[in-house]
């Protein structure tokens, strides 16, 4: 379960991870005590799960309580990156002198976990971590020993940190590692951990993810942190139907059965959407075996809702639940949407009764319809319809 970034410092501050005092508010009006208590320059930051949030506006500076409720208002409300802001987060505002980045995380490639360091953190992180590799260290931690003060210290070093600070950002690691293991996340992220002018070490952002695996030993924490769905937010749309549903940043909306299949759609398609002006996966949504109708219209109306899909790739592999079923479902769920439908559809079936299904959508004959025969071809064909949409 991924945390909202006021959720990730209440566990930082849980386990001595300085942060600054704040409160959330959903209405802007109710900015402005907040900003009076804190009675310093606060900054009012939109609480959704996705990054990024500074650069789509999500992130701005108050210097008053009515600066605070101004700029609440402009950001409740805000669709970041399909993610509409419902709260604000309004914090003491810092200082500035330097922003690092820390981060542990689950090294699944390599069977460890890992520690990321940078003293060049910031907003441009992954730019970072693609153009300059060398200026984020990474260092493995092991899973019985942990992340201790010998292998902060490790850390610290391989990433560079100025000797100023670097005794503060080793004990800093040391109780973020508490935060990872006690609270058993999967990834804790701080960006950026910040020196202010007067040297304090301060982290001013916080991601977090819980492993759902170990709900059952951190109910009370799973409990206060549930998401309460919004109803215009795709994911929680998506829940409430009972989809397997994540959003990506892409054009092209996917559908397909079994995760598998769905993740190397996911594949094909961001290798195809390559030549296509780089077009890439809107979606990762699994309908499982039963895929009857109501499931395709019901992927279907959250694929097509998403603003930034401009086509969908539907591919199927016909199992216990055969193509001609899962034909039928296509041709009911155009039938349901109706006006709805509006963008291209690429279909591909395989598997049991394939031929029937292809006989069916032949048959339906649906303008946004294209049926292709091979994956990699209908990856290529729903690419090429996103990128030419653009
Ligand atoms: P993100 O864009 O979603 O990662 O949101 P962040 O919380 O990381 O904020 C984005 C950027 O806003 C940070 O990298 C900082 O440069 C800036 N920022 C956030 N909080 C403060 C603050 O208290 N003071 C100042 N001066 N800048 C801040
Ligand atoms: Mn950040």
């Amino acid at each position: 379960m991924d945390l909202m970034e006021y959720q990730a410092k209440e566990l930082f501050a849980k386990h001595g991870v300085p942060v600054l005092p704040g409160e959330t508010v959903d209405t802007a009006e109710a900015a402005r005590a907040v900003a009076e208590r804190i009675g310093k320059p606060v900054v009012v930051k939109a609480q959704v799960k996705t990054g990024g949030r500074g650069k789509a506006g999500g992130v701005k500076l108050a210097e008053t309580p009515d600066e605070a409720v101004a700029r609440a208002t402009d950001i409740l409300g805000l669709d970041i990156k399909g993610h509409v802001v419902h709260k604000v987060l309004v914090t003491e505002a810092s200082d500035i002198d330097t922003e690092y980045y820390v981060s542990f995380l689950l090294d699944r490639a390599n069977r460890t976990y890992l520690a990321m360091a940078s003293v060049e953190g910031g907003m441009e992180i992954e730019q970072l971590a693609v153009e300059r590799p060398e200026a984020l260290a990474r260092i493995a931690v092991d899973a019985v020993t942990g992340c201790d003060a010998a292998k902060a210290d490790e850390i610290v070093a391989a990433a560079g940190f100025p000797a100023d600070v670097a005794p503060e950002v080793a004990r800093i690691l040391v109780q973020l590692w508490k935060v990872f293991v006690e609270e058993e996340a999967t990834l804790v992220e701080v960006n950026p951990l910040v020196k202010t002018p007067d040297g304090r070490i301060v982290a001013l952002d916080g991601k977090v993810t819980l492993d759902g695996n170990a709900e059952f030993r951190h109910e009370d924490v799973f409990t206060a942190y549930a998401d309460k769905v919004a109803d215009d937010d795709l994911e929680g749309r998506a829940q409430k139907k009972n989809l397997n549903y994540v959003k990506l940043e892409g054009q092209v909306g996917i559908i397909g059965n079994g995760a598998g299949l769905v993740m190397s759609t996911l594949d094909v398609v961001a290798y195809a959407g390559e030549k296509h002006g780089g077009v890439k996966p809107a979606n990762f949504l699994d309908i499982g075996g039963g895929a009857s109708a109501q499931v395709m219209a019901d992927g279907l109306e959250i694929i097509l809702s998403d603003p930034a899909v401009r086509s969908v790739f539907v591919n199927v592999f016909g199992g216990i639940t055969s193509c001609d079923a899962v034909a039928d479902g296509i041709v009911q769920a155009l039938q349901m949407l109706g006006s709805a439908a509006t963008k291209p559809l690429v279909v591909r079936l395989d598997g049991n009764n394939v031929e029937e299904g292809h006989r069916i959508l032949v048959e339906a004959a649906h303008p946004l319809v294209t049926l292709v025969d091979t994956m990699d071809g209908a990856a290529d064909k729903a690419a090429e319809l996103a990128g030419s949409a653009a």
